[in-house]
């Protein structure tokens, strides 16, 4: 339930806030999801109370108690998107309004309390603003953020969804996801297990479904591939996600991904280009594509290419797959010319040096 209520955020900033020096040295090398920024944003919620004590507050350890729901029946979501330093020196995030509405798809979903949309993103622009020296200057670097909600009722009982819930945002400058050049991945389709079922939280960005999947992702690397590709859980014959990111199949010519069939997760960077696809002059789809059309295309020469999808990685191509009774590989194995247009159309649009047709850049500074 949403009760309406303009909240607004009680600003503490850190008095041990990292030296500009120390920035810059974590800046000059910053992988991904080490290293937070010197503030978070909590929000509190409580069944008849709503949401209250917004704050901007000095990144700092929760101290929870063992009891604590969360920690035993994972009723837990979160999100991830980026905020970027475009090319006039602005701040922004893509779509932050579409990553409000999907938290809020996985709360229903949860059992959760769903976040008012501007509150959502006012959460996002708070943090970004206090920690602004920390979005990276650096050509393909951003500024990674995470919203979460963890339940924070204490105690075992399993009757009732959890009274009490925290929201909070945390940041981590990222680097490109590929140093050095876009390199494709081999992916392993996994039979053994299943990431998601109908009538599942597949659709939810909940921790639950990353806590299932590390045992195939695990599998996949065993089988000397980069990632794991996930099938329907009935007939494993349709392809459904790769990893933590969508996947797009270039079918004579066409961009075809496989349709929102409550089990995948829906993507703001799938979304994305399928709207942009009209743009490039590409024809898009959303359909089932099964795994003997994937083999299939591919040794007829109908599938010249296939990449992957997400925030953390943006456009990823996969260069070949390899399943329990076969191998192949995706056209000559290399990245593809319309992944790397779409890639670089996305890309263009995020830091600025190509024009936002959609409304999708959210200034935030
Ligand atoms: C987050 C996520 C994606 C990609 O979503 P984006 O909004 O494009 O970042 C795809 N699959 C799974 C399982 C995810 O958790």
């Amino acid at each position: 339930m949403t009760i309406a209520q303009k909240l607004s955020f009680d600003v503490q900033l850190s008095d041990h806030a990292r030296t500009a020096a120390e920035r810059e040295q974590v800046l000059a090398n910053p992988g991904f999801g080490q290293i937070f920024t010197d503030h978070l944003v909590s929000i509190d919620y409580t069944e008849g109370q709503g949401w209250h004590d917004a704050r901007l507050a000095p990144y700092e350890p929760l101290t929870l108690d063992p009891a604590t729901a969360v920690f035993h029946y994972a009723q837990e979501l979160f999100e991830g998107l980026k905020a970027y330093r475009q090319t006039n020196g602005s701040v922004v995030t893509f779509r932050p309004y579409a990553n409000a509405a999907r938290f809020n798809q996985s709360a229903a979903r949860m059992a959760m309390p769903e976040l008012p949309e501007e509150t959502f993103v006012e959460s996002l622009e708070q943090l970004v603003q206090a920690d602004r020296e920390w979005v990276p200057t650096t050509e393909g670097h951003s500024l990674y953020l995470r919203p979460f909600m963890i339940a924070t009722q204490v105690g075992l009982g399993v009757n009732y969804p959890s009274r009490t819930y925290k929201y909070m945002v945390i940041a981590s400058p990222a680097a490109s996801y590929f140093t050095g050049g876009v390199k494709p991945v081999s992916v392993w389709l996994s039979t053994e297990y299943t990431r998601a079922a109908p009538g599942g939280t597949g659709f939810a960005k909940c921790g639950g479904n990353y806590a299932a999947a590390f045992v195939a992702q695990r599998q996949a690397v065993e089988n000397g591939c980069d990632q794991v590709v996930w099938l329907d859980a009935a007939q494993h014959a349709y392809v459904e996600e790769m990893g933590g990111m969508n996947l797009f199949f270039v079918i004579g010519g066409k961009l075809v991904t496989p349709a929102l069939t409550g089990t995948l997760l829906p993507g703001i960077t799938r979304d994305s280009i399928l709207a942009l696809a009209d743009d490039l002059g590409l024809e898009a789809e959303e359909r089932l594509v099964s795994v003997e059309e994937w083999a299939d295309g591919c040794a007829s020469g109908e599938i010249t290419e296939v990449f992957a999808c997400g925030t953390a990685a943006v456009v990823t191509p996969v260069g070949s797959v390899k399943g329990a009774d076969r191998s192949w590989t995706i056209g000559d194995g290399t990245p593809g010319p319309v992944t790397m247009r779409v890639r670089e159309e996305l890309l263009g649009i995020q830091y600025g040096a190509r024009t936002d047709l959609h409304g999708w850049i959210h200034k935030v500074l």
